[in-house]
């Protein structure tokens, strides 16, 4: 069995959720035509509509998978046995095949209906995830959840700094964030705190490099941006708000890693979830505020950040304080960075400098011995002239 889920089984069970009774009809037909050997041949089976191609790339490329659903599902019916509420056929099936690999790119035509179920962020055992393609303009707070997660590629989607959520960094084998084409003007802050990654792609964002050299030469002042926000998707939140809210507002504000824990119970697990987006996390004091509270924006700049210079990263800040507590030791940090730059190459000019000096004093001459030396500085000498090659 591969261990890799493609987009087209996604797409299979995203319709039989839709539509329950197709699953049913599909259950009942594809039941009766596995044979002794516990296979289904595909000629058997009659035709397929093409609008649920997705159903026989799956019987070709996954039918033992499909079958085991299929004997599941039934037994369980005929056992009078239900799904808990928490429980999908899409669920059920992640949980039979325990994936490692996520393969999801081009799953969403455009304008399309691109939510990505929750169930895909539940499997524990998933290393590798790949979202490209897909149109997605936020990520889920649910990408936490995947506890073993080494690569995420979210190639040529719509992301903006602020729909990529804090509970990211709950992935803490993270090594490897695919970012490139996105509506990026920075990294999101965050990222600075997660040692695990070793390589994040970034280029090709829609206002990257303007950003990056707008803010790289300004004054300390307008790196720090007050945020008056119109997002009003706080307005759904029911006044006054429950306990259970607030809990999970502390829980935010704790950057906790409460998928992790069993202190939490999973319905508020859940809810917290669901939840999450409505808060921006102070990066310095980490408290969670409501999306409609102004805040400030913050630019900062790593240079060098993981083998590449001048990385812009973006922070939000609660106060003016905690903007400057984040802004002035990040500048700090770049201009003694930018100082050891210029000092190092002061320093190689120098010695390249003693170098050349060191050769043009010196008597010996390669050029009778070597003829690929070239002599790049100065036009070629006839061959009476004195000799003034230099060694490349
Ligand atoms: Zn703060």
């Amino acid at each position: 069995m591969s261990d890799i889920f493609y987009g087209f089984e996604l797409l299979l069970f995203k319709r039989f959720l839709a539509h329950p009774e197709q699953w049913v009809e599909w259950r009942g037909n594809l039941a009766e035509k596995i044979n002794d050997a516990g296979v289904i041949e595909i000629e058997d089976v009659g035709e397929i509509p093409q609008s649920l191609w997705f159903l026989s790339v799956a019987l070709h490329k996954r039918q033992r998978a499909l079958i085991q659903l299929i004997k599941y599902d039934v037994k369980r019916e005929q056992e009078g046995k239900f799904f808990r509420s928490s429980e999908t056929l899409l669920s059920k099936y992640l949980h039979l095949n325990q994936f490692t690999e996520f393969q999801l790119d081009s799953i969403f035509k455009y304008g399309e209906d691109n939510r990505l179920p929750s169930e895909i962020f539940s499997c524990p055992n998933v290393r590798k995830l790949s979202l490209k393609y897909n149109g997605l303009d936020y990520l889920p707070a649910d990408i936490g959840r995947m506890s073993l997660l080494e690569s995420l590629a979210l190639t040529n989607n719509k992301l903006q700094v602020q729909s990529i959520p804090y509970s990211l960094s709950f992935c803490s084998k993270l090594n490897t964030l695919l970012l490139d084409n996105n509506l990026l003007d920075a990294l999101p802050g965050f990222l600075l705190q997660m040692p695990s990654l070793k390589t994040v792609h970034r280029h090709g964002n829609h206002n990257y490099f303007k950003a990056t050299f707008m803010w790289y030469h300004t004054d300390v002042h307008y790196r720090i941006i007050p945020l008056t926000t119109n997002n009003d998707k706080s307005k759904d939140i029911l006044q006054p708000a429950s306990l259970e809210f607030w809990a999970a507002k502390s829980v935010i504000g704790a950057k906790k890693d409460f998928f992790n824990d069993s202190v939490f119970a999973n319905t508020l697990k859940d809810y917290i979830s669901e939840i999450y987006s409505l808060f921006h996390i102070c990066h310095y004091c980490s408290r969670a505020c409501l999306y409609n509270v102004p805040g400030f924006k913050v630019i900062t700049f790593k240079n060098p950040y993981l083998g590449n210079t001048c990385v812009p990263f973006q922070h939000w800040a609660c106060s003016i304080d905690c903007a400057r507590a984040l802004e002035v030791p990040a500048r700090n940090e770049q201009i003694a960075a930018a100082c050891e730059l210029d000092l190092k190459y002061e320093q190689y000019i120098h010695d390249c400098q003693e170098v050349y000096r060191g050769q043009r004093s010196s008597p010996l001459c390669v050029c009778s011995s070597d003829s690929s030396v070239v002599n790049l500085s100065r036009p070629k000498q006839p061959d009476t002239a004195k000799c003034t090659c230099v060694i490349s």
